[in-house]
């Protein structure tokens, strides 16, 4: 069975081992780096990015990550998760474990929209699917080797870099699990390719 882990500091974690669970998929919270060793991928929940970032130092997750990304190893960030993965945040010098090749905003859906529904398409996966934003970022910029996954009202808000996939809203807080199931397809083709 494959072994996907949750990153465990901050934020919607238990919601997202149900989604891995569901999909058929064992499910372990990491809460230490020793955790990462015999996981298939990781995801990075929704959250609090500065609050993650704390404790992302805190527990000394910043380079065993980068590493873990590195060696091929899919991650897939959500909401926070993806203010996480960004190689660039507008408005701040800060980076926090910069993989990903996107500019991101934080909170940049407006104030009055703190949280709302939207139906959008996920390019090569589903035409409708509900996704539940909450402060959610979204994607500015996008490097060349990039792929745009979805967009509402304009703005990208989910793509695919190699081994690494990240969206703006919480996938994990609907029924549907077509996201989830995705990235673990990812993991399954990086383990076959790996085999060759
Ligand atoms: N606004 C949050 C942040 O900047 C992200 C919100 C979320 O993960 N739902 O970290």
């Amino acid at each position: 069975l494959l072994k996907v882990g949750i990153l465990g500091l901050q934020g919607a974690i238990q919601e997202h081992v149900q989604a891995v669970e569901e999909c058929g998929v064992q499910a372990v919270i990491i809460k230490n780096v020793e955790q990462l060793v015999d996981l298939d991928g990781l995801i990075l929940p929704g959250g609090e990015s500065t609050t993650m970032r704390r404790l992302l130092d805190q527990y000394h997750f910043v380079e065993p990550i980068q590493a873990f990304a590195q060696s091929g190893k899919p991650i897939f960030g959500t909401c926070a998760g993806l203010i996480l993965l960004a190689k660039k945040i507008n408005g701040t010098d800060e980076v926090h474990l910069g993989l990903m090749d996107v500019v991101v905003e934080r909170n940049s859906f407006g104030r009055q929209r703190d949280s709302f529904e939207a139906d959008i398409a996920i390019a090569g996966l589903t035409n409708s699917m509900t996704a539940v934003f909450i402060r959610a970022p979204h994607i500015t910029e996008a490097g060349e080797n990039v792929e745009v996954l979805a967009k509402y009202d304009g703005r990208i808000v989910a793509v695919k870099e190699g081994s690494l996939l990240a969206c703006s809203f919480h996938p994990e807080l609907t029924d549907d699990h077509s996201l989830t199931n995705y990235f673990i397809e990812m993991i399954r083709k990086t383990q076959s390719a790996r085999q060759m």
